[in-house]
């Protein structure tokens, strides 16, 4: 009997899973057409239901920066599984992942491991709520931090609105708690903490934005942000659940230091197109102590997700000891989870943060993602199309839009009907992309030679079709 095909998956799926799907992105529904189902995935490559091989670039929305189904990832999990799935108490696993976590992550002393990005987040805001004694918080337009109540709120008209709900269900009550302002915009900011006086109990944000198409902080914007939070007494969360070992094995904190503290690469995060040292340091470059880092770019709180899962279920968040004893059993905050720490999750993440730190891949992905960015430039000038491609490292967007992308409402100025369109050519082509224009672009290190070949080359063709 032949496999099923992804139309009818989709057609049974759509009996029984509200939309078809259980993340709503995957359902196709702002390019267009119906989602392909994918049967198994190797490597740069996804196999559908159909049979069709097509290189990913979504890298299942991060954690796949090894590829898909790495061996060693694979090798470690089938161990782990010889020892029990979960044991409800605590186990060696998690040691040794808080280790890691601590030692690439300057900031964070201690850690408490979660099932999803989700639970980091919202744990995070209550720990901050806990630890402040204050209900407010902000949050900026266009940062996606997992879809728990307080965070399922975008902008509101002006710089200073309270939050209205994004989502039904959000009551009213809890929205207003949630102050959404405008991303790179220091005034919005110092005017919210003027408004509001004692009540901020955080600033939670991507310090480096993947949730409304890629977006770089403007040069001295998070210094700003640390400088305010820490003036009135308002912890700053950095949301690294997408940016955490991806940009940089310490996240943005630690790219951001580096600008600081390292004459080599001092500010080729805002200079994207001088070359980047590639002097094999990337990923190895040896941190200052904790102390030592400029204040100006070190969180008090840290959410971890994605790639420190190896592809399994995972979240976590960390910070200063001082405000992460606040938590239960040793605090007031409650946070708990029957599978946190669940040993295959670890034993997945593990085994992928030592290849990063074997490999220290970041020089060597950002190459990738510059060639990328470069073809889609290139075409989009011959056919006279404007195009923004903001990138670093592994991580980019491109926006059909002749405005300079810098906050969500520039974001939205791009041309969602034609990225649908070039979706499609490309998909056509072989090459799957994030199947919306406001996502951000993975690569893996499993992305070599032929597949940036053909992607560029595709791309290339897909635009230049338009
Ligand atoms: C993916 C993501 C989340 C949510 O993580 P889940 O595991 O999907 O719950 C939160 N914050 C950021 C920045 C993310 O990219």
């Amino acid at each position: 009997m032949s496999s099923p095909t992804s139309e009818q998956l989709f057609a049974r799926a759509l009996q029984l899973i509200p939309g078809g799907v259980n993340s709503p992105v995957r359902a196709f529904r702002s390019v267009g057409g119906t989602p392909f189902f994918t049967k198994a995935a190797r490597g740069a490559t996804l196999t559908t239901a159909d049979g069709r091989e097509l290189i990913d670039f979504v890298c299942t929305w991060g954690p796949a920066i090894h590829g898909h189904n790495h061996p060693r990832i694979k090798a470690a999990i089938a161990a782990a599984l010889e020892n029990g799935t979960s044991f409800g108490t605590p186990n060696p696993y998690e040691v040794e992942m808080a280790e890691l976590i601590v030692k690439f992550f300057p900031s964070i002393q201690k850690v408490r491991m979660c099932n999803s990005g989700t639970e980091a987040t919202m744990s995070a805001i209550r720990l901050a709520r806990g630890f402040t004694k204050r209900d407010k918080i902000i949050k900026f337009a266009g940062c996606y931090h997992g879809h728990s109540d307080s965070l399922l709120i975008k902008a509101g008209s002006g710089a200073l609105t309270h939050g209205n709900p994004d989502s039904a269900g959000v009551p009213a009550s809890f929205a207003q708690e949630t102050i959404v302002l405008p991303y790179n915009d220091t005034a919005a900011i110092d005017a919210a903490f003027a408004a509001n006086p004692g009540k901020i109990a955080c600033i939670i944000l991507e310090p480096y934005i993947g949730n409304v198409g890629f977006i770089k902080p403007d040069a001295g914007y998070l210094q700003h942000v640390r400088k305010a939070t820490a003036q009135h007494g308002a912890l700053l969360i950095f949301d690294e659940v997408m940016t955490g070992f991806r940009l940089a094995r310490g996240g943005v904190q630690e790219l951001e230091s580096r600008q600081i503290f390292a004459s080599e690469s001092a500010g080729w995060a805002n200079r994207p197109d001088e070359p980047r040292s590639t002097n094999g340091s990337s990923g190895g470059f040896a941190l200052p102590t904790n102390e030592a880092l400029h204040p100006a770019v070190t969180p008090d709180l840290t959410c971890l997700g994605k790639i420190i899962g190896g592809g399994l279920p995972v979240g976590a968040f960390g910070g200063r000891a001082e405000i992460m004893d606040y938590l239960a059993p040793l605090g007031p905050v409650y946070q708990a989870g029957t599978l946190s720490g669940n040993p295959l999750a670890m034993a997945a993440g593990i085994a992928g943060l030592k290849l990063i730190e074997e490999l220290s891949p970041y020089a060597k992905l950002d190459t990738l993602g510059r060639q990328i960015c470069a073809a889609a430039l290139t075409a989009a000038k011959t056919k006279g199309i404007p195009l923004q491609a903001p990138q670093v490292g592994s991580m980019f967007s491109l926006f059909f839009t002749p405005t300079p992308v810098r906050d969500m409402a520039s974001a939205l100025t791009s041309d969602a009907k034609l990225y649908g369109r070039f979706f499609h050519a490309c998909l056509a082509g072989g090459i799957y992309l994030p199947p919306s224009a406001y996502e951000s672009w993975f690569l893996s290190t499993a992305h070599e030679g032929k597949a940036i070949d053909q992607a560029c080359t595709v791309i290339t063709q897909a635009i230049i079709s338009l």
